[in-house]
């Protein structure tokens, strides 16, 4: 049974009914194309907007590694045998059912996460698109013929991984899983999606809609439960060809220092801070707008937000100033109203980090030029015991501040004045991160020079926080390596293999060079 339209209870009741109508049975690991529950320690789910638990469910711990390992090791041999025509059809079909749920996967995703309603019908709108996007690759994964010098016809093949591990992150489960599978997926690999324990639901989901669309058992499993026990076992385990971790920088070098110890290569997307360059010359009603949503639409929870707003000094007050009116106005409210643009924190954990980043914020020298009170409509009501955070403001967070270099992922950016465009590109680089930012300018010149000269592995030119899988997305330095969309990424999740046929003469069967 699915739900299609928001039932009208508590934030809390909403949670465990939509719950309840997707696993009717409760939640578990996806073997298979079956739940499957775990038999070890419980883990307890809380609605982001009111505090309260509504679900738990258990860690499938190494039993359950184990048995999704051994289903994910057939289900490669499985999809791997299947031409990629075939391949592609399917995963057209997968595009085409997540399409039909979309409503259904956004209602589970905002109930279970606190995430706008309206940011998560985007979201699986583009989980159904990232479908259809790889489909389209799966029958065009092509070799090559490369001339030698000899009577040889050489060739290459791409060969897929065999099981792909995919590690994602709390802050958008669903978008992540769709992002990180799709593209393994039509390369010929299975996948092993392990979720963050806090929001497993809507992955869940998207692998029995996979199923049902036509993927075959063990192609798309899903490892509900915490990093240290089956995330752990899944990224050492000899029987996994890869492993793609989203997530923050500690857990991700720790994931890819294990994985390497067992031989298996990862690929990391990790955090960002990411800097929103703003010149007199720009738009400023825009680039104010493109700066509200930058750092507030996630409510910050986001690897790419524009979290330090850097301002040329002749138009840094007036720029504050329309950057803290427009914030004053968002609407903070229940994630499930479709009006609401910012929701609650998602984690208790990351609401406590977010509150003790805005102190150290603070106490560093910046000055808070937003309202941190909660709307009446929040603080009189059920959901006042939820993790929310205004969107906030700090001005003059310098160099020395702890929010300049300290990812807070959460609605909060810092501010400061430039004078030139040489000192805006320093500040901008003066983070190991290398993720996203964006510079506001009506000199074309200029806006080519600072896109070059920012370290990020996207950039956009008086615009903020688009994204497409069409596009190579991914970060320099501490933001990680390898990219995750676009044609390139194929190559991430497949293997050349050189092949050698003598065509006549093609001399001695033992040549003198070795290697
Ligand atoms: P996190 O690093 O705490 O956890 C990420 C995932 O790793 C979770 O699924 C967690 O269970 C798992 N994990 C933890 N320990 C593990 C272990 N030992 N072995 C295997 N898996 C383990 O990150 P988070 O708090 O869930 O997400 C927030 C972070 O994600 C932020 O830093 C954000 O910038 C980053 N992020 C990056 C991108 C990107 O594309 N670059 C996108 C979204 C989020």
């Amino acid at each position: 049974m699915s739900i299609t339209t928001v039932p009208s209870a508590s934030s809390t009741a909403t949670a465990r009914a939509v719950l309840d109508a997707a696993f009717p049975s409760g939640l578990g690991a996806f073997v298979d194309g079956a739940v499957v529950t775990g038999s070890g320690a419980d883990i307890t789910l809380t609605s982001a907007a009111t505090g309260e638990p509504f679900a738990s469910y258990a860690d499938p711990g190494k039993e359950g590694a184990d048995a999704l390992l051994a289903s994910s090791v057939r289900g490669a041999a499985a999809w791997g045998k299947l031409n990629g025509f075939e391949r592609a059809a399917i995963l057209r079909n997968v595009g085409r059912v997540v399409e039909q749920h979309a409503e259904e996967l956004a209602i589970l995703e905002s109930a279970t996460t606190g995430k706008p309603i309206r940011d998560a019908r985007a979201e699986s709108a583009k989980v159904a698109e990232m479908f259809g996007y790889y489909a389209g690759w799966a029958d065009k994964l092509t070799g090559q013929t490369i001339p030698v010098p000899g009577n040889w016809h050489t060739y290459t093949e791409r060969v897929p991984w065999g099981v792909v591990v995919a590690i994602t992150p709390w802050n958008a489960p669903l978008f992540t899983a769709g992002w990180n599978s799709a593209a393994p997926l039509a390369a010929g690999n299975s996948v092993i999606i392990k979720p963050s324990e806090f929001t497993p639901a809507s992955t869940v989901r998207l692998a029995q809609l996979a199923h049902q669309a036509g993927l075959p058992d063990g192609v798309f499993n899903v490892a509900t439960g915490l990093g240290q026990t089956v995330g752990s076992a899944l990224t050492t385990d000899p029987r996994v060809g890869k492993v793609s971790f989203i997530g923050s920088v500690p857990t991700g070098r720790r994931v890819a220092v294990a994985a390497a110890g067992a031989g298996i290569p990862a690929l990391l997307e990790l955090g960002g801070k990411n800097a929103n360059i703003v010149f007199a010359d720009a738009d400023l009603e825009r680039a104010a707008d493109g700066a509200i949503s930058a750092i507030f639409s996630g409510a910050g929870q986001s690897c790419v937000a524009g979290s330090r707003l850097l301002v040329e000094r002749t138009v840094h007050a007036r720029f504050v100033e329309l950057v803290a009116d427009r914030a004053a106005r968002l609407r903070v409210g229940d994630p499930l109203d479709a009006s609401t643009e910012v929701g609650p924190i998602i984690t208790p954990q990351q609401f406590a980090t977010v509150t003790s980043l805005i102190e150290a914020g603070m106490n560093d020298g910046g000055r808070r030029v937003t309202s941190g009170n909660l709307p009446d409509s929040l603080a009189g009501s059920a959901l006042a015991g939820g993790h929310w955070v205004m969107p906030t403001l700090l001005d003059g967070v310098t160099p020395s501040n702890r929010l300049e270099t300290t990812e807070v992922f959460g609605p909060v950016v810092g501010a400061d004045a430039f004078d030139t465009e040489e000192e805006a590109i320093a500040r901008a680089n003066n983070t190991n991160f290398g993720l996203a930012g964006a510079v506001w300018t009506s000199d074309v010149s200029r806006a080519h020079h600072v896109a070059r000269e920012v370290k990020a592995g996207t950039f956009w030119i008086n615009a903020y926080k688009t994204i497409h899988v069409a596009v190579p997305f991914g970060g320099f330095g501490d933001s990680g390596h390898g990219r995750s969309s676009g044609p390139g990424v194929l190559d991430e999740y497949t293997q050349t293999k050189a092949i050698w046929v003598p065509t006549r003469a093609a001399g001695s069967p033992f040549p003198s060079l070795s290697y």
